[in-house]
């Protein structure tokens, strides 16, 4: 056994989708992939290649789905990708808000409606208002993913809101309470939150710098009871290159687990800085 401890599969819950491969409408400075606009590192997933990961994943008795890119919503087929989905279970999907139109936002509604299982989306947003958002994510960003905000509103829809630790004093208590006011005050009545950490790769890496070598775990820090809180002991995610271990590390070679899903149903070595964050942070990237 290596120095790094192995986090074992407990069971498979949960099924990532890199159904947008690492294209993006924006480009934002702290992405762990550094999606954008040109990087084809990852491709986008078709219906018919979901629809074949679904089928090995109701013989493995899959729980939920997540969807995830890149923008999800820069695929065409996204919308028949969810009504696939949701004939088999509850799907999530992350998005920065800002392809929301009232005709999207429509559709996912229908898909709500005629579906037996529940259907989330998230948005993501990187600070109080539009000038520290805008910092992270490009000019105009806020404006169009507030639009998309509302027009989720107008379709009743609640999202969850995802905001990481750039939106500075968002882990307080005051931050908190101060970001639940503004989704209010976007016409979500009961607003709902997730405060994410920063991995410290792809283009965070460059921004903040990277992993120390100290950040990393050993056998010595390991307790197996806790290993098994971690996401990667009971999910993983489907891309165009094969079926990585976590939503995380799609660029890691060595975090390519297999063909099938199947085959990578198997203790994974957490030697990576990102497992660092996992462990000392208790990440999840499920909502
Ligand atoms: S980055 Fe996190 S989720 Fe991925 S393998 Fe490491 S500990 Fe698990």
């Amino acid at each position: 056994m290596s120095a790094h401890p192995h986090v074992p599969m407990r069971a498979l819950d949960t099924l990532w989708f890199q159904v947008a491969g690492t294209l993006c409408n924006i480009e934002c400075t702290h992405c762990f992939i550094s999606s954008s606009p040109s990087n084809r590192s990852h491709s986008m997933l078709s219906l018919a290649e979901v629809e074949s990961r679904l089928a090995e994943a109701r013989e493995l008795g899959v729980r939920e789905y997540y969807f995830t890119g890149g923008e999800p919503f820069m695929n065409r087929e996204m919308i028949p990708i969810l009504a696939a989905t949701l004939k088999q279970g509850p799907a999530t999907v992350l998005t920065n808000g800002m392809l929301l139109t009232p005709r999207i936002c429509e559709q996912l509604r229908e898909l709500i409606d005629r579906s037996e299982y529940s259907l989330d989306l998230r948005v993501s947003l990187d600070g109080f208002d539009r000038e520290t958002h805008d910092a992270i994510r490009g000019a105009g960003s806020w404006d169009k993913a507030i639009g998309g905000m509302r027009n989720l509103a107008n379709a009743g829809i609640n999202p969850v809101v995802t905001v990481t630790e750039t939106a500075g004093g968002i882990r307080s208590e005051e931050g908190r309470t101060r970001f639940l006011e503004l989704i209010r005050a976007w016409g979500f009545s009961r607003p709902r939150l997730k405060v994410l950490p920063l991995f410290r790769i792809g283009a965070e890496e460059k921004r903040s710098g990277g992993y120390e070598k100290w950040e990393r775990l050993t056998l010595d820090h390991f307790d197996e009871a806790k290993a098994e809180t971690l996401q990667c002991s009971s999910c993983r995610m489907v891309t165009s290159k094969g079926v990585y271990v976590c939503p995380i590390l799609i660029e890691e070679p060595e975090a390519r687990m297999g063909d099938t899903i199947a085959e990578t149903l198997r203790p994974f070595p957490l030697r990576f800085g990102a497992c660092h964050t996992c462990w000392v942070e208790g990440v999840t990237c499920r909502t």
